[in-house]
């Protein structure tokens, strides 16, 4: 069957083509049992050109881009169920070249603006859109800002860059400053909000947020700032991610709702191996900040790891319980 076709029947069977109440209604000749919608009327239908050409091009920009777009988000949760490093940069390959590169499609602030202003775009031809805002909101309720930490093209690029970066270059800010300094992405999005609804310019997206990148168009300006944030990135990891992201604000803001979150042992107490591990600032002795975490899952890989996990090397070294004796 070929992809016109294919669409036309999922059309169909949606109710998309025939309107319910037409039918309901007997065939003209009065013949009860015939079909109110044969393949022979779908063939006609297909005759028209008009109406093949319409399909045939819903099939290619629609199709494509809703298998696209459920592959990367589907290998995102797959690597993030396996807790695997290996599968982990897979899925930061997949979000940078398609999600970046190929569709430039990242969840951004215009986003945010048009959620607010109640301006969806239509349904039927926006599903990729809709798939990726759907699964953004509903992972960040389950899990946390996994979004952030494994689908955001930007985000998994800064992550990639961090790991072909000498370490010696790097600067880790003290944890009481980084505390003060994640809060700069709370007030970037608080202003640029405002700075929208009072003038209707969403281009302010251009200066606050790099995604753009991704479609190698900018001015000098905006050229010049994104050299500089790369160059910052490099010094100080995740710079833009934990610092200075509106959409990580948001859904840092949406993170407090987490369902899923990262458990903790009681010798998390006085343990700082995870709170060392973890490259996003999230950990504060045995708190998680929900905020701040992206759900990189290091710290869900130590937690787990018997070798290294100060609640499991305790156990192990726990006299085993005598059999009583005869
Ligand atoms: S904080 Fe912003 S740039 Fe970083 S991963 Fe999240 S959405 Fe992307
Ligand atoms: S190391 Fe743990 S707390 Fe830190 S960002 Fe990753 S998952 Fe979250």
């Amino acid at each position: 069957m070929s992809a016109v076709r294919i669409v036309a029947v999922l059309a169909l069977a949606a109710g998309l083509l025939v309107p319910p109440t037409a039918a309901a209604q007997p065939a003209p000749d009065g013949d009860a049992d015939q079909p109110e919608f044969s393949l022979e009327d779908l063939d006609a239908l297909l005759e028209e050109d008009e109406l093949k050409e319409s399909v045939a091009s819903l099939s290619a920009a629609e199709i494509g881009d809703i298998v696209g777009m459920a592959l990367v988000l589907g290998f995102a949760v797959f690597s993030f169920t396996r807790k695997s490093v290996p599968l982990k940069y897979v899925s930061f390959a997949g979000s940078i070249a398609y999600l970046g590169f190929y569709k430039s499609n990242l969840v951004s602030i215009v986003n945010i603006f048009a959620i607010l202003e109640g301006n969806f775009p239509d349904v039927r031809h926006s599903i990729p859109w809709y798939l990726l805002i759907g699964f953004t909101t509903v992972s960040t309720v389950l899990w946390g800002r996994l979004y952030c930490g494994r689908i955001c093209a930007f985000g998994a690029f800064t992550q990639l860059l961090d790991r072909v970066m000498p370490a010696r270059l790097r600067f880790d800010p003290p944890a009481s400053l980084d505390r003060r300094l994640a809060y700069i992405k709370y007030v970037i999005l608080g202003v640029v909000l405002l700075y929208f609804f009072a003038s209707g310019d969403f281009l302010v997206y251009r200066y606050v947020e790099p995604f753009w990148m991704f479609t190698l168009s900018g001015n000098v300006l905006m050229w010049t700032l994104l050299g500089t944030l790369l160059l910052a990135t490099i010094l100080v990891r995740n710079l833009y991610c934990r610092y200075l992201c509106s959409v990580g604000a948001a859904l840092g803001l949406i993170s407090n709702l987490t369902v899923f979150k990262i458990k903790r042992w009681t010798e998390c107490q006085g343990c700082k191996i995870c709170e060392k591990a973890c490259e996003w600032g999230a950990i504060d002795g045995p708190k998680i900040s929900l905020a701040e975490c992206v759900r990189c899952d290091d710290c869900e890989r130590l937690y787990d790891d018997e070798e290294k996990c100060v609640h499991w090397l305790i156990l192990r070294k726990k006299p085993k319980a005598q059999p009583a004796s005869s």
